[in-house]
């Protein structure tokens, strides 16, 4: 596990760096959104200044450094939290919260400024190539328009209990989901997660446990995470979500998992507040991003005091109108019980009411998008042609019917 710190793009915003982001993987406009490949040419500079302009909002480079990191007073916090009752915790939590300085950007709970950024620069480059409509090759399989992906992160073993009543529900509604354990917490009953494993869930890694010490100094990464990876591989689990989302977004970047998790489209409440403003997977280096993009259970029940089911179908209705992915994160341990499980079962059945989307579990999105990156598009005969090793789903869609274009 190389740091690559010296080398990385974030000490050169937009700066060539080829171990962290070969080609194929670039977050620029051009790949976004997949163009026919002659126009390449054409649009180059915009091309290449795209990727640091996408950059600055996925990398949160609009931070200053220090807030890119975990917070150092975090430190103290988890050396006593043990000590403090749950409750008493959560007080503590909503008050530090609502005195903290808000930064006012990301705007929460929607915040536009990346499909802003990227339907601007389309009509830029239609401009340049004085054409009104063209093809991309579509965000996803098939006739989807939009992807639904549930995700949990396991807090306690009181959650892990929970994990198959709430695994029947999802299945009721035609769901499959990911379960995310941090693997040196609590005893974890790995004959129980390899059941739900067995009937299609995934299980992922929630890295070792609360503690905040993954990302707290270069020295506490190079002796945790080989060991978080060792875990990892050992149960072949190839999804990451950083306990408490804390980040460090070039550590992540360097980490041998196939997709991470713990970044927000936008998300002030978190003890590292912050969002990479993106409701589509993007690369991180050699990982794939899969930011989650509705507000969590816990902010909702236990901070901000709101009604889970109507900030959820509010958010999910605004990123399915940009034909973006709907990402949740619960935990059992909040909303495994009671009326908030009857809250998350009716938002379940309006998930499935959705027309036209993709029902995926994180490490397909990750997969697929992988795929797509390495797809091209040409223009033969005025028809569009999708080649490459494997195009299983993929499909041309021109803008004029591109929800994102609307
Ligand atoms: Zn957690």
């Amino acid at each position: 596990m190389a740091l690559g710190l010296n080398s990385s793009v974030f000490q050169n915003p937009g700066g060539p760096s080829p171990e962290l982001a070969p080609s194929a993987s670039s977050n620029d406009a051009f790949s976004f959104w997949k163009l026919p490949e002659n126009w390449r040419d054409v649009l180059g500079p915009m091309v290449v200044a795209s990727r640091a302009g996408a950059e600055h909002y996925l990398f949160e480079l609009y931070l200053d450094e220090k807030q890119r990191c975990p917070p150092a007073a975090l430190g103290t916090y988890y050396g006593i939290r043990k000590f403090i009752p749950r409750g008493v915790r959560h007080w503590l939590n909503s008050t530090a919260i609502h005195a903290r300085r808000r930064n006012g950007f990301p705007n929460w709970p929607c915040e536009s400024v990346l499909l802003d950024f990227w339907r601007e620069w389309l009509k830029q480059a239609m401009e340049k190539l004085r054409i009104s409509d063209g093809w991309h090759i579509g965000f996803w399989p098939g006739e989807t328009r939009c992807c639904v992906v549930l995700t949990h992160d396991v807090e306690s073993p009181t959650g892990l209990e929970r994990m198959e009543r709430i695994a029947d529900i999802e299945q009721r509604y035609g769901f499959l989901s990911s379960w995310n354990l941090p693997l040196a917490q609590y005893p974890i009953d790995w004959l129980r997660v390899e059941r739900l494993r067995a009937r299609g869930f995934e299980i992922g890694a929630h890295g070792l446990a609360h503690d905040g010490k993954l990302f707290r100094s270069e020295a506490d990464f190079a002796e945790l995470g080989p060991l978080l990876e060792r875990l990892a591989r050992e149960h072949s689990l190839v999804g990451f979500r950083s306990p408490s989302t804390l980040r460090r977004a070039e550590w992540i970047a360097s980490m041998a998992f196939e997709y991470d998790s713990s970044f927000a489209d936008t998300d002030p409440y978190e003890p590292q507040p912050g969002g990479c403003c993106s409701i589509f997977p993007f690369h991180l280096g050699g990982l794939l991003e899969l930011p989650y993009t509705l507000p969590q259970d816990h902010t909702l029940i236990h901070i901000i005091h709101r009604d889970p089911l109507q900030m959820w179908c509010l958010k999910a209705q605004w990123i399915a109108a940009a034909g973006g992915m709907i990402l949740l994160l619960t935990h059992p341990d909040y909303i495994g019980t009671g009326e908030y499980l009857a809250r998350y079962e009716e938002f379940l059945k309006r998930l499935r009411d959705l027309p036209q989307a993709w029902h995926a579990l994180p490490s397909a999105v990750a997969g697929w998008w992988r795929r797509r990156s390495r797809m091209s598009l040409s223009i033969e005969n005025g028809q569009p042609v999708i080649k490459g090793d494997d195009t299983t789903g993929a499909v041309a869609v021109r803008f004029s019917r591109e929800p994102l274009c609307e």
